[in-house]
């Protein structure tokens, strides 16, 4: 059993790396299957299958946009829509850490104000960008135990897979996001669990898959092992940057699962920001005006390497 939490209700759902290649293809504004399979790059089954998940959990719905033969075209919901401030810190992770950062070239710019942005974790009540360290949290009413599911591999991309032959955008986010187990043990870290066996308890995972996750997040660069005893030696594992500042997508994700996934008797996590004092209501804002970014506040420039062109979503 390990501790409940809003974040890996939310990943039960979107916590998987074909259904985020979904929703970006769908947030670039395709609605239609061969779109979708051509963007995201998927096997159609996996597209079929994962579609028929998210219209299960309510994130998306299909309509018929012909009757001879029968086709569909899928649009998000309104739960879906609110997934839009994770996926645009999902967006600015990838653009600004991603191996793969340099593949594509996105400009954004806020309509409502007309400058090129960059979309920030604001906080609702001082609007300064949130980070980690001046975040504490609490227990909330709706806390407890629960027993996690976990899928024992990690998804890996087929190795037959050519990034330059697909449009996604979202490469190495979509994976870390996409395995659960890393995003638990990001957790346990986030809230200062470093040691193996504190991570192990708080996450409930097998040692052996808990030192191949681990061994992972630090060949990607996301948590650093730092030594802190000799004989026999001991690692205690610490978040990079590039691990801190995935705490954004944590955030919008927690409070995603909060609106969705809360118990009856409410959140089982509260936070605070430090820095104003306030409960921490986050928000995604525009670098230049600081206003909340809605759904369809923003162009996108993309440069693909074969010219560029301008889309809305
Ligand atoms: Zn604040
Ligand atoms: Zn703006």
């Amino acid at each position: 059993m390990i501790r409940t939490c809003s974040i890996w209700r939310s990943l039960e759902v979107v916590g998987d790396t074909p259904i985020l290649l979904i929703l970006e293809a769908i947030w670039w504004g395709e609605r239609r299957f061969d779109k979708i399979h051509a963007r995201s790059g998927l096997q159609k089954a996996l597209i079929s299958d994962r579609l028929k998940k998210l219209i299960e959990a309510g994130i998306i719905e299909k309509r018929p946009y012909t009757d001879r033969p029968p086709r569909y075209e899928y649009l998000l919901t309104e739960k879906g829509q609110d997934l839009y401030w994770t996926s645009l810190m999902l967006l600015r992770w990838e653009r600004k850490w991603s191996s793969q950062r340099n593949r594509l070239k996105i400009e954004l710019t806020h309509t409502p104000c007309g400058s090129v942005t960059d979309p920030q974790p604001l906080c609702g009540h001082c609007r300064e960008v949130i980070h980690p360290a001046d975040v504490s949290w609490e227990e909330g009413p709706g806390v407890g135990l629960m027993s996690p599911v976990y899928s024992r591999r990690r998804q890996r991309r087929g190795a037959g897979e050519d990034l330059v032959e697909r449009a996604s955008v979202f490469t190495e986010v979509a994976e870390l996001m996409g395995d659960r187990w890393a995003s638990l043990i990001l957790r346990s870290i986030f809230t200062h669990l470093r040691k193996f066996d504190e991570i192990l308890k708080d996450t409930a995972i097998a040692s052996n898959i808990l030192s191949e996750r681990l061994a992972w997040l630090t060949e990607i660069g996301v948590v650093t092992a730092v030594l802190y005893q000799n004989n026999p030696e001991r690692f205690e594992y610490w978040l990079t940057k590039k691990g801190l500042d995935y705490y954004p997508v944590l955030v919008m994700l927690q409070q995603w699962g909060d609106k969705y996934y809360a118990s009856p008797e409410g959140p089982p996590l509260l936070l605070f920001h430090k820095t104003c004092g306030r409960p921490l209501e986050p928000y995604v804002g525009c670098s230049n005006c600081l206003e909340p970014i809605l759904p369809g506040d923003v162009t996108f420039r993309v440069s693909e390497g074969r010219g560029s062109k301008t889309r809305r979503r």
